[in-house]
């Protein structure tokens, strides 16, 4: 489909249109076979008739978003509707329905029951690299900012933390709790992990409707060129995502009317935006904020993001949320690793923290964290719970440490890479008594 599109030689895209108008029969032939599903499959699951495992029996995710991909090109090179319509539909329920908090998804890289998830099974790198290209291709065909959002919250948390802290190379499964696989030999996923990395900058902005825009937040600078206008360089001075201040140097090549559109996160409380030393006004989370005038070269934008703590619980389990970024409990980030000859002596699931998830902003403490890592740190006060009686005997046991109240440390999932060992993205936790 890209060939037919590049060269504009026809034949190629005819290729595409009847290889898709084989693939029921082609599926039908092979029972066997799970790594995607036909084409009606599809577009009963993008219509709400399918779920996401009864497309084929363990459907492979990465496999499943890279057909996806496929029709998607069909429709850039035809214009049929009906082929936006599927993977449109399938994006949206893929977001709605089996993104993880942390923007990973599948277990095992297959699309299962509920039943089966549980957040120490292996979450790959590979499903990712092609579910940010079905965002951004969404993105391009609709502008909405929430499929900006949807590679923001995959980028800082699920992404970043496959990522070793020199960039070297990707864990090839990083489930939400357990530790990350360590890299050893070249495989789908570091090789996944490389071709995001490198295209990470071309989903930081974009043209809207043909003006500038910024979409993710981060210190950077990228020069557009708007059809008809001048080129603008747009350069952010922030420590966004650990800080909700950002500085926007506007610098347009001459002094030019456009509307600069910025994306104002669904997360953050309340925003506002200033030009220049005019007055700051209030911009509506969740949407892109537009601001037109006639911008010239050492206009500056500054927009202050709140980024409230929110948690993700159930009864007994919970995550930690600030702005984009989802918390981490790392126990060798702990002030006491309990560590021996390599060995562990305390593991996260030992560990209860005391929080009330509906109030979270009263049990954390926002602190710095150390240099070489992404913060804010979270102080948390929390309990480790006594050791189980493993010894033969009752005496030896009882020597063993009983309940103990500790202060203990949350960090942004991201920095997985830099820490590495044990950590859980979902915690344990109690509601503290008054
Ligand atoms: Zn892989």
């Amino acid at each position: 489909m890209l060939l037919g599109q590049r060269t504009g030689d026809a034949r190629y895209i005819e290729w595409g249109k009847r290889v898709l108008a084989k693939w029921d029969e082609w599926w039908a032939t092979h029972p066997e076979a799970n790594h995607s599903c036909g084409y009606t499959a599809m577009k009963q699951f993008a219509a709400g008739e399918k779920q996401a495992y009864e497309l084929r029996e363990n459907i492979h995710a990465h496999t499943f978003h890279m057909a996806l991909l496929g029709v998607a090109a069909l429709y850039n090179a035809t214009g049929k509707a009906e082929y936006r319509d599927v993977v449109l539909g399938s994006i949206d329920r893929l977001a709605d329905e089996w993104v993880f908090l942390t923007g990973g998804m599948s277990s095992t890289e297959r699309y299962v029951p509920r039943r089966f998830y549980h957040p120490r099974n292996d979450v790959e790198v590979c499903p990712q690299h092609t579910w940010i290209l079905l965002l951004a291709q969404a993105l391009e065909w609709t502008g909405e900012a929430r499929y900006a959002a949807e590679i923001e919250r995959d980028l800082f948390n699920h992404f970043l933390a496959a990522q070793l802290a020199d960039g070297s190379n990707w864990s090839y499964f990083t489930p939400l709790n357990g530790s990350a696989q360590p890299p050893s030999s070249p495989n789908c996923c570091n090789a996944a992990g490389h071709r995001i990395a490198g295209r990470m900058p071309v989903y930081l902005y974009g043209l809207r409707d043909g003006a500038p825009t910024i979409l993710i937040y981060t210190e950077s600078e990228a020069t557009l060129h708007p059809p008809g206008l001048p080129p603008v360089t747009l350069r952010q001075e922030t420590r966004f995502p650990s800080e909700g201040t950002v500085t926007i140097h506007v610098q347009p090549e001459s002094p030019t009317v456009f509307p600069l559109h910025l994306r104002i996160p669904s997360y953050t409380a309340g925003a506002k935006v200033q030009v220049g030393d005019n007055e700051p006004i209030s911009a509506k989370p969740g949407d892109f904020t537009v601001m037109e005038r006639e911008w010239k070269p050492g206009d500056v934008v500054r927009l202050s993001m709140s980024l409230p703590l929110r948690c993700q619980a159930n009864d007994h389990v919970l995550a930690v949320v600030r702005g984009p970024l989802v918390y981490a409990y790392f126990q060798d980030a702990q002030e006491d690793r309990v560590v021996f000859h390599g060995r562990r002596g305390l593991y996260p699931e030992d560990v209860v923290l005391h929080i009330d998830p509906d109030r979270p902003e009263e049990g954390l403490k926002e602190e710095p964290a150390s240099d070489e890592l992404l913060g804010p740190a979270l102080r948390v006060k929390g309990v480790i719970r006594a050791r189980a009686p493993i010894f033969a005997t009752s005496r030896a046991s009882s020597e063993l440490p009983g309940q103990q109240e500790q202060t203990l440390s949350l960090l942004p999932f991201a920095n997985q890479g830099a820490i590495r060992g044990e950590y859980r993205v979902f915690m344990e936790y109690i509601r503290p008594t008054p």
